[in-house]
């Protein structure tokens, strides 16, 4: 076998996809009885309706050039659009609507201050100025040179280095620079809050900046008739390739014999011999167990201790039988909510996860699925979805779970009353519950790791090069473990795909001289 996918999460399946199209013999390897990791949608929590068990939302999906580059239209992967894309709802039950339309956008902005509406314009024109250089520079290995220097060329240095200050601020202080009123810098700050970085994080106004640009050009699209239309098409392209995926099938151990991979080792005791192995795993779980210490740096085992995850999730699901009836009304056209705090309130929330509290007034992201995809319940229903993060450390007990869904569902009929009489099903998905459908999300975290800075880039995931190369010849991390991270888009299993291939080709052995002799100065 040229090579040996392990997970077919999203990311797994793009790295096997590239290495097919280039004419590689690849085989995915997935432990769960189902492709796509954290993208999965069925019918299972009411036959009537379909639920996303996991991811929902794919603005870094419909952005990604790497996805694009793959045509999955082609292959049945079909969009849609809620009225809006997102609402923030504030405990008075005042909004922050953003629309597709920037001037609907602005209008709602400039409902909290005046003139707030034309900054939000502003800040969306130098988005598109430089969007297709910045995705390009986002979505390469590190450091993206020919991209980065686009970027330079294009915005020039004096606003390149305004740029920088802006997106390595926290997004309270952004939003403060921004704006006048609350509703702009809860767009930015809820947004960054998709990952777990709170309002005072540095560089949290790069993250939250990022996605509600991406919401106001590109929208927050789902695949039509479910999350798993996107696993679908990968899957429809990959065999189109002639790729191969087997569920059923997990990993136990990589063959690593003088610091070269040799071959796969299955949990029923199969050996696939290969010379590449692309891991679509949790970093710790490739280092630690996949490949083991003996065959690692000291160091990279020492910087793997100080590996810190995001914070666990609970996600809660409905099937619902009327739409969600919300006090302010323009929260009823947007495909995901933001409720349960305004700026203070997040900042409080996020200072409960930090000192392992649960949060007695959690903040919510919240998905309408058939506000957003009409095909997901029948007319006049919803389908839905919350996440909330809470802390780690917590033994989170069947009462203290089901005391949380309380302050949830309480959180939401605040804002909605009729809410609660309105679920026909729900189900309940605990940090732990998460990590069992899918081991990748250890303790219920849902980035590969946290988004903080101090593990970004060339921090992640452990300091190094910030490329997926690992010490052993042949083994590379395609996960959202590796740069740039978490969400749908693909791009680290295509850099792993691409420094692959890259090491196939005529430079290869050079290349990785080079790196040797880089991992040599970093870990030893
Ligand atoms: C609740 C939740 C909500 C989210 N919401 C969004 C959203 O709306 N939009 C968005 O863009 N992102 C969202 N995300 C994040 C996004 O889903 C992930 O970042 C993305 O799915 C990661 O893809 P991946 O391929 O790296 O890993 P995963 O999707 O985690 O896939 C890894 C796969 O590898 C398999 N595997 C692991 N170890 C082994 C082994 N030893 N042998 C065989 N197989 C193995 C696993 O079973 C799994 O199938 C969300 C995540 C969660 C959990």
């Amino acid at each position: 076998m040229d090579a040996v996918v392990v997970g077919a999460g999203h990311n797994g399946l793009v790295a096997a996809i590239l290495l097919a199209d280039a004419g590689w013999d690849v085989v995915v390897l997935e432990e769960q009885p189902r492709p796509g990791g954290a993208i999965f949608s069925d019918r299972t929590l009411h036959p009537d309706y379909v639920t996303d068990w996991f991811s929902a939302f794919y603005p870094l999906g419909a952005a990604s050039p790497v996805l694009s580059a793959l045509d999955l239209d082609r292959c049945g992967l079909r969009w849609s659009h809620a009225p809006a894309v997102l609402a923030h709802v504030l405990p008075d039950d005042r909004c922050a609507l953003m629309s597709r339309d920037v001037l609907a956008t602005a209008a709602s902005l400039d409902n909290f201050a005046a003139g707030d509406g034309a900054a939000w314009i502003g800040l969306v024109e130098q988005f598109e100025r430089i969007r297709e250089p910045f995705l390009n520079a986002l979505f390469t290995p590190f450091p993206p040179v020919r991209a980065g220097l686009t970027l330079a060329r294009g915005m020039g240095v004096a606003d390149l280095l305004r740029f920088a200050r802006f997106a390595l601020q926290p997004v309270r202080r952004a939003g403060e620079e921004l704006f006048n009123g609350e509703g702009g810098p809860l767009l930015l700050a809820g947004n960054a809050l998709h990952t777990d970085l709170p309002p005072e994080a540095s560089a949290g106004a790069a993250y939250g900046w990022l996605l509600a640009m991406l919401g106001q050009t590109v929208g927050f699209p789902v695949p039509v008739g479910g999350s798993s239309g996107i696993v679908d098409a990968l899957i429809n392209r990959l065999k189109a390739a002639g790729g191969e995926v087997r569920l059923n099938t997990p990993v136990r151990r990589l063959d690593v014999v003088g610091g070269h991979v040799r071959g796969v080792h299955t949990a029923d005791g199969e050996y696939i011999a290969t010379r590449t192995v692309l891991a679509d795993v949790a970093a710790p779980f490739l280092f630690d167990s996949l490949i083991g210490a003996e065959h690692l740096p000291a160091r990279l085992l020492a910087d793997l201790r100080h590996f810190q995850w995001d914070s666990p999730t609970m996600k809660i699901d409905w099937a619902l039988s009327a739409p969600i009836p919300w006090a302010a009304e323009d929260a009823r056209r947007a495909g995901t909510v933001h409720l349960g705090a305004d700026m203070n309130g997040l900042t409080r929330y996020a200072s409960d996860l930090a000192t392992r509290t649960v949060p007695r007034n959690p903040f919510l992201l919240l998905g309408q699925m058939t506000t957003s995809d009409p095909s997901r319940s029948p007319a006049g229903t919803e389908s839905a979805w919350a996440y909330t993060h809470v802390p780690d450390g917590v033994e989170y007990t069947p009462a203290l779970i089901a005391d949380h869904v309380e302050r949830v569902e309480a959180v939401i009929e605040a804002r909605a009353p009729g809410f609660i009489s309105s679920v026909a099903a729900r189900n309940v998905q605990s940090p732990a519950d998460l990590q069992a459908a899918d081991r990748n999300l250890v303790g219920g975290a849902v980035g590969g790791g946290t988004a903080n800075i101090h593990q970004q880039l060339f921090f992640r995931p452990v300091p190094g090069l910030g490329r997926p190369e690992t010490p052993v010849d042949g083994v590379y991390l395609a996960s959202s473990a590796a740069h740039p991270g978490g969400g749908v888009h693909g791009a680290p299993g295509a850099n792993a795909a691409r420094a692959a291939l890259r090491r196939a080709g005529l430079a290869g052995r050079a290349w990785r001289r080079a790196l040797d002799s880089a991992y040599g100065r970093i870990y030893r």
